[in-house]
């Protein structure tokens, strides 16, 4: 049984999902057969990735009922502004093949395109029309947050940001909690990168005779965060999954807490304004 946090709206998003980042079109249906196979039923996508069409096929082969599912996708910066967004959110319903999705959020603020706000708004419109479960933000600063709180009296359910034991992001979390905003992890492993090897890692690895990947995501999940790692590798993907029957002590949060140095893997949200 997965966990679920119950967002601002009372929606239950389960509190581990799977991730399909840089995974190529050809290879995502069976990436996410594999997770749907494994139990994952929450399922992050988002138009930039392009491969919401493979996601959908692994959704509809799978035999899940739809209400077991919950599926996010994310609004491309190109396509922000009002009526973009609108026409951006039925691409990617149509290219997921559903009626209605479970999350949407605004990948990136780009604060250089100035156009947030009018997303939002789509947003929620979206969420009136009931074509959308729950609206959300993503890489969304305690800044870009205020400016959107000044704009909207709609508070978004999800904050999804970069966030591993290198990267804590405690204002961030903070900001969320005082105001009834979920915080998700992307990259939560950091991306399967030099975390995995920390020595505070490996000694609780040893110490639970786990891997430190799962050490890593029971730190995620005692934090209260929503995890989604990413692998195309079918052992990791059960792996990734199996950290529900093993807690970690205050002490063994405290030394990865510990690991912290304010570094991202990814762009900084302040400067990011691709389109
Ligand atoms: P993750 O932190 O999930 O790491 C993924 C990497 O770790 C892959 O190289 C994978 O390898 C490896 N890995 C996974 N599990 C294990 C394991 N058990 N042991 C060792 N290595 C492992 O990085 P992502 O960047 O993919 O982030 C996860 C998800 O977050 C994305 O897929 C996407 O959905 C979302 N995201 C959102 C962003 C945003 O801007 N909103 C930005 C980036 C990501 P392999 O696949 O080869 O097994």
């Amino acid at each position: 049984m997965i966990p679920t946090v119950k967002l601002n709206n009372g929606v239950e998003m389960p509190q581990l999902g799977f991730g399909v980042f840089q995974v190529p079109e050809t290879e995502t249906t069976a990436a996410v057969t594999t997770a749907l196979e494994s139990g994952y039923r929450s399922i992050d996508t988002a138009a930039v990735y392009q491969n919401e069409a493979g996601v959908g096929k692994a959704l509809a082969s799978s035999g899940i009922a739809r209400e077991e599912l919950f599926i996010t996708t994310k609004l491309w910066n190109a396509d922000q502004g009002y009526e973009e967004t609108l026409a951006g959110f039925e691409h990617s319903r149509g290219l997921l093949g559903l009626d209605y999705l479970d999350l949407y959020l605004i990948h990136w603020p780009a604060p250089e395109l100035g156009k947030y706000a009018d997303s939002w708004r789509a947003l929620e419109k979206l969420s009136a029309d009931g074509v959308v479960r729950a609206i959300g933000v993503s890489n969304f600063q305690p800044a870009h947050l205020k400016q959107l709180a000044a704009a909207s009296s709609v508070v978004p359910a999800v904050n999804q940001v970069e966030l591993h034991p290198y990267l804590v992001q405690a204002e961030v979390r903070a900001y969320g909690n005082e105001h009834g905003i979920a915080t998700e992890a992307w990259s939560p492993l950091a991306k399967g990168g030099s975390l995995l090897t920390e020595t505070a890692v490996t000694e609780l690895a040893a110490k639970y005779d786990r891997s430190p990947a799962q050490v890593i995501l029971r730190w995620h999940l005692q934090l209260g965060n929503i995890v989604i790692p990413k692998s195309v590798t079918p052992a990791r993907v059960r792996e990734n999954f199996a950290v529900f029957d093993f807690s970690l002590t205050s002490d063994d949060l405290a030394s990865l807490d510990a690991l912290d140095r304010g570094e991202r893997t990814g762009p900084d949200p302040d400067t990011f304004n691709v389109a």
